[in-house]
C-alpha cells in the first residue's frame, strides 16, 4: 500500500533505536502504552495513527501517538508496526476536541482518536482522471485515419467550440465508441495529449441552479439577525421554525455567506435525511459538497475525506459522525432537526453530535446554529438561560395554514368485540384523502405484527430468554422477535403453562399494514421501517414513488415523521400516540410531543390545506394537547417545571453507569460497589447518586444489568473528578462497567 510505512520485524539495532512513542490504542483500557519508533519510519509527530501489537495475544490494533519521547522504565519495548501517514489526520483543533470528548464522556482517548479519524482514510492514493486534450489543427490531421480515431478528435473539436477544453477519458470513450486503444494510439501520434489529474468535487458537480424564490418576511427577519454572527466568533443560536416554515432556505443562505468568505460549513442531520430531499436540494443549490455518511465506500469516504481536508470542499453534510471533518476553514457548523435522538451514538464513546458540534464551533471561534421545530428541552432552557440566541420563524412559507389536528379516542372508535387499529374516524378520512388523489402518511411507532404473544387464561406471555423483553410477532418470518437481541422463537402451538389457546395481541406496523390491505383494497402503500429498509437505496425508492405518485400511503415508524416534504399529503395519521408515552423514560412526554408535532408537520405542505388524526387511548394525556394546539412554548412550560421538581436534565446534568454480567449476583454486586466508591469520591459534592437499581431493561442478550445514576448541577464537573482517576475507580468490580454521560435513554 502507498503512503505506509512498514516495520514487519524488529529491526536490527544498528547503531542507535527509534524514538519512544506513547499511544492511545483503540481498545476499551484506561492506560496509554509505550513502543519503539522504527528507524524506517518518518518522524513521529503526536496524533499520528500507527498499529501497534496489544496485549498478551499481539493482537493488531490501531493507536494514535499521544507523546514523544516520554520518561520510561527500562522494561522492554514492543516496535510500532505500521504508519499510516506521514502527518495526523487531526489537526491541533480537532486534537484538542478529542481530549474534550474523552474526558466529558468518561471514554479512553484512543477509542475517541479512532472514532473520530474513519479507518478508511489516508490509505489510499488519491483518485485520478486521465483527461484527453486535442493537440492538433483540423487541417494537421492526416488523411488517412481510422474511422474510430476521427470521431475521438471530432469529439474534443465539438468540445472545444463549446468552450471546453479537455475530456476525461472515459466520457470520450462513451461518446465515440472507441476503444483504449485507439485512445493511445492518437497520443503517440501526437494529435491529442493525456493528463492524468487529481479528481476533485468540482468534477461531481453540475451547473450550480439558481436561488427558486426569494426569502420571506420571516426568513429575512431571521437571516438578517444571524448575519453578523456568520462574520466569526463562536456564539450559539436556536433557529426555531414551525414545521414548513423554509428552516433549509435559511440554512443554504447561511452557508452561502460563509462560503463567500472562503470559509467552510458543516451541516449535520439525521441519518436518514441523506436519503431524502434535503441532500439533493443542497446539491444542487452550493457548489463543492462533501458528504460523509455510513453509505459511503471507502474509495469515496476517502475522496470526500481529502477534500474537506484540503479545504476543497465548501460544504460538508452527513449525520453526527461529520462533525469531525476536519476542515481546515471552518465558519459555520448547522445541526439540523437538533432534537433528534439519532445524534447521540450508543457506543463507546457516546457522544451527543450536537454538543460536540457546540464545543467545537467554540474552539473553532465559530457560530452553531440548532435548527428545530421542537427543540430539545436540554436547548430550551439554554436559550431560556441566555445562553443561546433564539430565532423565531413562527409561520409556514406562502401563508400555508398549520395542518389542523383532531384527536380520537380508540376507546370509543372500537366497535364492540372487535380489535382494529384503524378506528372509524381514521378509516373515512383515509377513505377520503384516495378519493381525492391525495396522499397519506400514517405513523405506527412499533415494528412487528402484534406486540404481545400471550395466553388470555393464565397471562403467560412469550419473553425473550436472554432479555426481559416480550417478543414482537413478525408476519412475514412467521417468527416472534426480540427487538433487543434479535432472538427469534417460533409461536407455541398451545400455552407452555397452562396448555391453553394462544392469541395474537397488540398493535405493531406488520399488523396496520393486514388491516390496510383489507380496508383499502385498491390503494397502493408501501411499508417503511427497519425491517423493510435497510440499505439507502431503498429508501430513496420509496421517496421516489411516493413523490411521483405511484405510492397513494406511506405507513412507517418514526422515520416517516422526519423532514419529508411531499405537497400532496394532505392526511397524517397517527395510530397510536401511546406507544411512546410507554417508554420507561424520563423524555416519554418529550418524545411523545416531538413525534406528533414532526409527523403532523409532513401534511398541508402543497396548496390543499393538512389534516392529521391522532388516535389515542389517552385523550387527556398534555404531551398531547399541546401538540394538537402547536404550543411548542406551553408545553416547555408545563415540562420543564416538572423536571426541575425532581432533579432530571435538563435541569441537573445525568451521567449513568450500567454494570453488567450474565450472573445477576455478580452485575448487582458490580453497581452496588461501584456506587459505594462514587459516594466516598464524591462525598461533599454537589451530586445526588441514585441507586443501585435495576436499568430500564434487567437482561439483555443474556446479561443483566444494573445502573447507578449521578445528578450534577454543572455540566462535567463530576468528570473532571472521574476522569484522572477512571482507572482505579473501576480497578477490582466484578461487572463491567458503562459510562453513558447525559444518556438519552435509560433501558
Ligand atoms: P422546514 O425544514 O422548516 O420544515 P423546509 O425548509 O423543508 O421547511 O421548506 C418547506 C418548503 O417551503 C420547501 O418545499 C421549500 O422549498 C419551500 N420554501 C422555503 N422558503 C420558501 C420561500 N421563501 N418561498 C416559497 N417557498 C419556500
Ligand atoms: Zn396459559
Ligand atoms: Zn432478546
Amino acid at each position: 500500500m502507498p503512503g505506509l510505512f512498514q516495520e514487519s520485524q524488529a529491526p536490527e539495532p544498528h547503531g542507535s533505536p527509534g524514538p519512544v512513542v506513547r499511544v492511545a490504542v483503540n481498545v476499551n483500557v484506561w492506560g496509554q502504552y509505550d513502543y519503539l519508533w522504527g528507524p524506517q519510519m518518518p518522524p513521529p509527530q503526536r496524533g499520528m495513527r500507527v498499529k501497534v501489537p496489544f496485549g498478551p495475544s499481539g493482537r493488531t490494533t490501531w493507536a494514535f501517538v499521544t507523546q514523544i519521547d516520554p520518561p520510561v522504565g527500562n522494561h522492554k519495548l514492543k516496535y510500532v508496526l505500521q504508519c499510516v501517514e506521514e502527518t495526523p489526520q487531526l489537526d491541533d483543533q480537532l486534537w484538542r476536541l478529542g481530549l474534550w470528548i474523552a474526558r466529558y464522556y468518561l471514554t479512553p482517548l484512543g477509542m475517541v482518536l479512532a472514532a473520530m479519524v474513519p479507518s478508511a482514510v489516508g490509505q489510499r492514493e488519491p483518485r485520478t482522471r486521465k483527461i484527453a486534450y486535442l493537440r492538433s489543427q483540423k487541417a494537421d490531421w492526416p488523411g488517412k485515419l481510422g474511422s474510430k480515431q476521427r470521431a475521438v478528435l471530432d469529439e474534443l473539436l465539438q468540445a472545444r467550440k463549446q468552450g471546453v477544453e479537455g475530456l476525461s477519458v472515459e466520457q470520450l470513450r462513451d461518446n465515440s465508441q472507441a476503444g483504449a486503444d485507439t485512445i493511445s494510439r492518437l497520443a503517440r501520434r501526437e494529435l491529442i495529449e493525456i493528463k492524468t489529474r487529481k479528481v476533485t468535487l468540482e468534477d461531481l458537480h453540475e451547473q450550480i441552479e439558481s436561488d427558486p424564490f426569494d426569502l420571506n418576511e420571516d426568513q429575512v427577519r431571521a437571516f438578517e439577525e444571524l448575519k453578523p454572527r456568520l462574520d466569526g466568533g463562536f456564539s450559539a443560536t436556536v433557529l426555531h421554525g414551525v414545521t414548513g416554515s423554509g428552516k433549509t432556505e435559511v440554512y443554504i443562505r447561511a452557508i452561502r455567506k460563509v462560503i463567500d468568505q472562503g470559509k467552510q460549513a458543516i451541516l449535520l442531520v439525521p441519518e436518514i435525511a441523506l436519503a431524502t430531499q434535503t441532500l439533493a436540494r443542497l446539491l444542487r443549490r452550493l457548489p463543492r459538497v462533501a458528504v460523509l455518511h455510513s453509505g459511503l465506500t471507502d474509495a469515496e469516504r476517502d475522496f470526500h475525506w481529502r477534500q474537506i481536508r484540503q479545504g476543497n470542499a465548501s460544504v460538508v453534510v452527513g449525520p453526527r459522525s461529520a462533525v469531525f471533518a476536519p476542515t481546515p476553514k471552518l465558519g459555520l457548523i448547522i445541526v439540523d432537526e437538533e432534537h433528534e435522538g439519532s445524534y447521540k451514538q450508543d457506543t463507546a464513546p457516546r457522544y451527543h453530535g450536537r454538543d460536540v458540534a457546540v464545543m467545537r464551533a467554540s474552539l473553532a471561534k465559530a457560530p452553531v446554529l440548532l435548527g428545530s421545530a421542537t427543540p430539545s428541552m436540554e436547548t430550551w432552557r439554554n436559550v431560556q438561560a441566555g445562553r443561546y440566541d433564539c430565532l423565531k420563524l413562527a409561520r409556514r412559507v406562502r401563508s400555508l395554514p398549520m395542518p389542523k389536528l383532531e384527536v380520537v379516542s380508540l376507546r370509543g372508535e372500537m366497535e364492540r368485540g372487535k380489535i382494529e387499529l384503524i378506528g372509524r374516524t381514521m378509516t373515512q378520512r383515509i377513505a377520503h384523502t384516495l378519493e381525492k388523489g391525495q396522499q397519506a402518511i400514517l405513523l405506527m411507532n412499533r415494528r412487528g405484527y402484534a406486540s404481545y404473544v400471550f395466553c388470555p387464561s393464565c397471562e403467560w406471555t412469550l419473553a425473550c430468554e436472554d432479555c426481559t423483553r416480550t417478543m414482537v410477532f413478525h408476519q412475514a418470518t412467521q417468527l416472534a422477535m426480540c427487538h433487543y437481541c434479535n432472538r427469534t422463537a417460533s409461536l407455541p402451538d398451545a400455552c407452555p403453562a397452562c396448555g391453553g389457546k394462544i392469541l395474537l395481541f397488540g398493535m405493531g406496523i406488520q399488523r396496520i399494514e393486514g388491516e390496510l390491505a383489507r380496508k383499502f383494497p385498491m390503494a397502493r402503500s408501501a411499508r417503511m421501517d427497519s425491517d423493510t429498509m435497510t440499505t439507502p437505496g431503498q429508501f430513496q425508492k420509496v421517496f421516489e414513488d411516493f413523490g411521483s405518485g405511484e405510492i397513494d400511503i406511506l405507513l412507517g415508524t418514526q422515520m416517516v415523521a422526519k423532514g419529508l416534504d411531499f405537497p400532496k399529503v394532505t392526511l397524517v395519521g397517527v395510530l397510536s400516540a401511546d406507544t411512546s408515552l410507554a417508554i420507561p423514560d424520563f423524555r416519554a412526554s418529550e418524545r411523545t410531543f416531538q413525534l406528533t408535532v414532526q409527523v403532523a408537520g409532513r401534511a398541508g405542505r402543497g396548496d390543499a390545506p393538512g389534516n392529521v388524526i391522532v388516535q389515542t387511548l389517552h385523550p387527556q394525556e398534555p404531551s398531547i394537547r399541546f401538540a394538537i394546539e402547536h404550543d411548542y412554548e406551553g408545553f416547555a412550560a408545563w415540562e420543564l417545571p416538572a423536571r426541575e421538581e425532581v432533579g432530571l436534565p435538563p435541569c441537573k446534568r445525568m451521567i449513568r453507569f450500567v454494570a453488567r454480567h450474565r450472573d445477576g449476583n455478580k452485575a448487582q454486586e458490580g453497581a452496588a460497589e461501584l456506587s459505594a466508591r462514587l459516594r466516598t469520591i464524591l462525598s461533599g459534592q454537589n451530586v445526588d447518586i441514585w441507586g443501585p437499581q435495576p436499568a430500564g431493561v434487567l437482561k439483555i442478550r443474556g446479561q443483566f444489568r444494573f445502573q447507578v445514576l449521578l445528578l450534577e448541577a454543572e455540566a462535567g464537573v463530576v468528570q473532571s473528578r472521574l476522569y484522572p482517576q477512571f482507572a482505579r475507580l473501576l480497578r477490582g468490580i466484578s461487572a463491567e462497567i458503562l459510562a453513558d454521560v447525559d444518556p438519552m435513554a435509560l433501558i
